[in-house]
């Protein structure tokens, strides 16, 4: 296999640093081609003198002197501002994005790389719980593979391989319950953000650990896998694991259930989609039956977690109902984490908005641009409550 040549957006978060750990054990296999970061200049100039790439993006154009300046005596190229991202992705220099760029902003530099026909590994799930039926349209269109990162729906892809057109009965989500798992309303109405900030088995950025927290991350995660397979709501189940050992399950048509497992390490899932479909030698520590241990599965408690059945809902719903629900929780989130509103008023948010905005059955892609902003500014417009 010749080097493939990854563009890593978003390669200063959780995701994009591990990524660049998997590059840096397999020099042979993988060369980081494209880095991009939004403020994170500090990190972003040592990568990039670390990997050599063809060129970095920093989001943040107050910062594009100081990476120009220490970048000064290498060959990269160095762009700067938000646009400067779909410009650079529809650069074709690369052979793979890694799609690890958090929330929606992810969208449009990766519908950029799929209309240039440069397969995806996705991290974002934001971007096919926004505009999942466009996402995949065009991907088939252009016959690439959206390789999927995430743990969940990189276990999905891995039981389903060699399964050809054999029919899926339902897929089980597993969910770690985050660190709130089996507390009630009136313990959570009072929940910090350094206490939601802990999970228990995965260390990733803040966005998505909020989310975990409050279940919008399995929601999310559900219509991810509706896009990504192809499922009708009723095959998507998701059940509560708390050990994060099977990282989920396949039920075919014959009864036979499929899990792919290991320990919770998000560099397995991101090697498996940078290198697909070769597997990869490595020495990341091994999950042993041996030691004792238990696996248990168990229903989440969805009147606590109200976030999860709000997803459900727009999953059911479809059409802009996702998007709906993605916008106002990423302010939502936001704002939890600048200490303004309190950890169940993300659902009050997220709920009032989704009463609110025109739903769409069929949005266009322009109509999704316009839902997003506007589910945005209603959203915003709650925070003072
Ligand atoms: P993070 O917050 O650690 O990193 C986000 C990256 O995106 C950073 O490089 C940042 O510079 C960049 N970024 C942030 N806002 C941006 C903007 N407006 N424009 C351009 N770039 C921007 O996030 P993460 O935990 O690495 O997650 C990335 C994505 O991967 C998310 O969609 C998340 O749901 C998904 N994911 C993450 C994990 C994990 O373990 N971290 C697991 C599964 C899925
Ligand atoms: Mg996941």
């Amino acid at each position: 296999m010749s080097q493939k040549r990854i563009a890593i957006f978003g390669s200063t978060g959780s995701i994009g640093r591990q990524a660049l750990d998997v590059i840096a054990a397999n020099p042979q296999l993988f060369s980081a081609e494209i880095l991009t970061a939004q403020t994170n200049d500090e990190l972003l100039i040592k990568q990039a003198l670390q990997f050599n790439p063809n060129m970095v993006v920093i989001g943040d154009e107050q910062r594009y002197l100081n990476v120009k300046e220490a970048l000064a005596g290498t060959s990269i190229k160095i762009f700067a501002g938000e646009d400067a991202l779909e410009q650079v992705a529809g650069m074709d220099s690369y052979d793979m994005m890694l799609a690890a760029i958090v929330g929606y902003a992810g969208l449009r530099p990766t519908l950029k790389a799929i209309e240039l026909g440069k397969p995806i590994a996705l991290a974002n799930k934001e971007t096919l719980v926004v505009a999942g039926d466009i996402i995949m349209r065009m991907a088939a269109e252009k016959r690439i593979p959206i390789i999927p990162v995430d743990s969940e729906h990189s276990a999905i892809f891995q039981c389903l391989v060699g399964e050809g057109r054999n029919k899926i009965e339902k897929i089980v989500l597993t969910a770690s319950g985050g660190p709130f798992l089996g507390k009630k309303p009136n313990f959570l109405v009072n929940v910090k953000k350094d206490h939601a900030l802990q999970h228990p088995n995965w260390r990733m950025g803040a966005k998505i650990t909020i989310d975990s927290a409050t279940l919008m991350n399995k929601g999310l995660e559900m219509i991810e896998a509706k896009w990504l397979f192809n499922l009708a709501y009723e095959q998507v189940q998701v059940l509560v694991h708390p050990q994060s050992i099977v990282h989920s399950m396949v039920q075919f048509e014959d009864g036979s259930i499929k899990a792919q497992m290991g320990l919770p390490d998000m560099k397995l899932p991101i090697q498996y989609a940078l290198g697909f479909p070769q597997r990869i030698a490595n020495d990341f520590p091994r999950y042993d039956f041996r030691k004792p241990g238990t696996l248990t599965f168990e229903e989440p408690d969805i009147k606590t977690f109200r976030n999860l059945g709000l997803a459900m809902e727009a999953m059911k719903q479809g059409g802009n109902m996702p998007c709906i629900l993605n916008a106002a929780n990423e302010i939502a989130v936001y704002a939890f984490l600048r200490n303004r509103i309190g950890f169940l008023d993300i659902t009050e948010v997220v709920e009032r908005t989704m009463g609110t905005i025109s739903f769409i059955e069929k949005p266009t892609l322009e109509q999704y641009f316009e839902t997003d902003g506007e589910a945005r500014n209603f959203a915003a417009s709650l925070l003072h409550m």
